[in-house]
């Protein structure tokens, strides 16, 4: 295959350096993919493409995560509930067969402290360093998500860590004889609240919930909450709708009384909060490319708008990005390949590598439908607004198969396969 390389300002010639924010469903797609399409292949989510370009074009992709490795979050309610299927859902960056074959693939362990989109470099602090160092690129690709408190995720920054800090919790569960309180009925509290059941069911395990109806956050119909509901019924979660916990105090190291809205009081050994407190990761961008809330404003190709400097060379994936739609990692690896495939097509046209009379073309981003697939134990619902509510065991296994949708994520970015060349 004709080889080509990209010229740069100073006169030499050196690979495209791409540098991607987060390692997870949307940066790791976005990567691989990038890497797929630069070797003149189909694009590993949709093999059977034919492949845009043949020509190869040398590229250095380094990512960069906080974490040690690719942690399945989907995974995190049942990763907190049984001890053997904890250690699967943390795979170090180091141990994935696709990232330590890929060709020109660099994963650094650290935590990207600003970017000046002008000069197109990052500050970044390397795990358990103080000190930035400078790092620049010709593509950027933002997907560090979103920050969520603990227990809706595990905080470590390491395997280690990690597999501690789910073993803690697991026990503290499995000692609570006088039951757990889960507050928040939003899919996090509710798929939470089932797994601890489901693994600990001499357990009494409530969810209470402030509103009339759960998931009251989501833009989803009543009957998708109501399944939600029933469900939880079948697997043995008592639901508590309608009541604020207006006070919690601590009776004993391992007994809390809640006070609820309506005045009465009940005990657990454990109140866990999965009331969502989330906050973006984006405070490394400048103000300007953010939303009041802190959400990446891009363009239907996913960069940044025009405003920010070098935008065509900037680009953001997954729950980070301002867009319709509740976020998943479905949309997270569907935008990082989207990110990567238009990065290719901006290198292709720099590279004059298009074909004669063919323009760049950009995959384009459309808005996004409420759509949700629930893991509730060994049942689920999905929603979509084509399909409507479906319920039952049938379900779970279709979205998430025995593994809380491990398997079906790391096959589908294939992860698990050596790049080969
Ligand atoms: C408990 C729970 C259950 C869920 N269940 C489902 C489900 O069933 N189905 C579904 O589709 N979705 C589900 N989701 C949502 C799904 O997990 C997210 O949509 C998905 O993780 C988004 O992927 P992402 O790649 O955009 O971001 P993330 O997965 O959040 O990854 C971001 C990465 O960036 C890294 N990072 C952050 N800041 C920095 C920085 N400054 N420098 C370097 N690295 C950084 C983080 O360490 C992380 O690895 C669930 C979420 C939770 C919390």
């Amino acid at each position: 295959m004709p080889s080509v390389v990209a010229p740069v300002t100073n006169g030499t010639t050196k690979p495209y350096k791409v540098l991607v924010v987060g390692g997870s469903y949307a940066g790791l797609t976005s990567a691989l993919i990038l890497l797929d399409l630069c070797h003149g292949r189909s694009p590993r989510l949709v093999p059977t493409e034919t492949p845009v370009s043949t020509q190869q074009i040398p590229v250095e992709v380094t990512i960069v995560d906080e974490r040690d490795g690719f942690f399945h979050l989907i995974g995190t309610p049942v990763a907190l509930a049984s001890e053997e299927a904890a250690p699967k859902f943390w795979k170090k960056f180091s141990d994935i067969p696709a990232l330590k074959t890929a060709p020109g693939l660099r994963c650094v362990h650290g935590s990207v402290e600003s970017i000046d989109c002008g000069r197109k470099a990052a500050k970044i602090v390397k795990h358990g360093s103080v000190k930035s160092y400078e790092e620049t690129y010709d593509f950027l690709v933002v997907a560090s998500g979103l920050r969520r408190v603990w227990p809706t995720v595990p905080q470590s920054r390491t395997e280690k860590e990690y597999l501690k800090e789910a073993l803690d919790h697991i026990k503290l569960v499995e000692s609570a004889d006088k039951g757990v309180v889960v507050v928040g009925g939003g899919a996090v509290g509710i798929e939470m609240a089932a797994e601890i059941k489901e693994h600990f069911p001499t357990l009494d395990v409530k969810l209470i919930h402030s509103r009339g109806r759960l998931l009251s956050a989501e833009d989803l119909p009543d009957d998708f909450a109501e399944a939600a509901a029933t469900l939880l019924g079948e697997v043995g979660v008592d639901v508590v709708l309608g009541q604020r916990v207006t006070k919690t105090r601590e009776l004993a190291p391992t007994l809390q009384e809640l006070t609820l809205s309506n005045g009465k009081t009940l005990q657990a050994s454990i109140v866990i909060s999965a009331i969502s407190r989330i906050t973006s990761t984006s405070s490394f961008l400048p103000g300007s490319a953010l939303d009041k809330e802190g959400y990446v404003k891009v363009s239907s190709n996913m960069n940044l708008l025009p405003e920010i400097p070098n935008h065509t060379h900037h680009y953001a994936a997954g729950d980070i990005v301002r867009w319709s739609g509740i976020k998943r990692a479905g949309a997270a690896m569907h935008m990082g390949q989207m990110a990567a495939r238009n990065i290719h097509q901006r290198m292709l046209n720099d590279l004059g590598l298009l074909r004669a009379g063919k323009e760049m073309k950009f995959t384009e981003l459309t808005p996004v439908p409420p759509m949700m697939g629930l893991s509730v134990g060994h049942l689920g619902a999905c929603y979509s607004p084509d399909e409507g509510t479906k319920s039952g065991e049938d379900i779970r296994k279709l979205f998430f198969g025995d593994d809380m949708g491990f398997s079906i994520c790391w096959n589908y970015m294939r992860l698990g396969e050596e790049f080969g060349l």
